[in-house]
């Protein structure tokens, strides 16, 4: 019998412990006039008060160094397809085009200074799949792969999640992918023609 009304006692202490901790908050939070202070930088320190943010309009700071959606500076990437290599959920897509000589100095160089020796007409990236572990950026031998600190992107549709960055439209992709095919057939030709005559010479 002492053992049922001692639970009932530790029950009772339980829920006024609960509810006073609950109240504390509650009558702060009805002193705590206006924003929740999210200006403040001491704002994850401030425990009493807090209640329902006003989103969109009041939102939870995001951290320093944040890893949120992805972002590509396309003028600074080489093509080298490192980081689609490494994603362990296969969330890049790049297609690259080799750039033939004459137009190396049009393709340029990245702000490091190095050749671009790739054309990259597709660079996509479906952030609805991306669990941003990093991994890409941390492979990404120009550093222009980057997270951002933009962590609310959702759409209505699916497709728009996936994000482009691909440095050609679909004309100049062919136009460029033509380039390197007469330049192969030329090549293929001028290689012919110079084993004919190497094998002519070998039999005179
Ligand atoms: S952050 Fe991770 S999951 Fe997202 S694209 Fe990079 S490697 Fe893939
Ligand atoms: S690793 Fe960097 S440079 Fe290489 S393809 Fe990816 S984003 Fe471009």
């Amino acid at each position: 019998m002492s053992e049922y009304f001692s639970n009932i006692k530790a029950s009772a202490v339980t829920i006024a412990t609960g509810m006073s901790i609950t109240l504390k908050h509650f009558f702060n939070a009805i002193h705590r006039k206006g924003d929740a202070g999210i200006d403040d930088p001491d704002y994850f320190r401030q425990v009493d008060g807090l209640c329902t943010l006003q989103y969109p309009r009041e939102a939870v700071p995001v951290p320093v160094n944040s890893r949120y959606r992805l972002y590509n500076d396309i003028e600074d990437c080489i093509g080298c397809g490192q980081c689609e290599r490494a994603c362990p959920v296969t969330c890049i897509a790049i297609e690259t085009i080799k750039v033939v000589h004459e137009d190396l100095a049009v393709c340029g160089k990245t702000s490091g200074g190095q050749q671009k020796k790739f054309w990259v007409p597709v660079f996509d990236i479906d952030v609805a799949k991306c669990m941003t572990c990093g991994i890409c950026v941390s492979v990404c031998p120009t550093e222009c792969l980057v997270h951002t600190p933009v962590s609310d992107f959702s759409e209505f549709d699916r497709q728009n999640m996936i994000y482009h960055f691909g440095n050609l439209s679909r004309l100049e992709a062919e136009a460029k992918k033509r380039k390197v095919a007469e330049q192969q057939a030329q090549a293929a030709k001028e290689k012919q023609a110079a084993a004919a005559k190497a094998a002519e010479n070998s039999g005179q």
